[in-house]
């Protein structure tokens, strides 16, 4: 997964996520938005779970979760809307 290093010209804030959604073997994450801790944060939003079809074949589906801020663990996180205003001050942040 690759992050990008996103930067708000007004206020200075700086952030090294996604910027969209990306997944692993594992889990899938997108960028979100955190109020608590005024940041963009790369939450887990599904986990892929491994079970089996009725007829025995494994498979595996992803399971949603609610998204946690990783930071300071609370939930409610909004995704990050695509103009990527800032979250401390409402600037445009670009990405480098
Ligand atoms: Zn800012
Ligand atoms: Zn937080």
């Amino acid at each position: 997964m690759e992050t990008k290093l996103y930067h708000c010209a007004e206020c200075g804030y700086r952030a090294n996520v996604l910027g969209g959604s990306d997944r692993d073997h594992e889990v899938k994450l997108k960028t979100m938005v955190c109020r608590q801790c005024h940041a963009v944060v790369d939450a887990v939003v599904a986990r892929l779970v491994p079970g089996e079809t009725e007829f025995g074949i494994p498979i595996e589906r992803w399971h949603a979760v609610a998204a946690q801020c990783p930071t300071c663990e609370k939930s409610g996180l909004t995704p990050w809307p695509i103009a990527r205003p800032c979250p401390r001050c409402d600037g445009e942040m670009d990405s480098q």
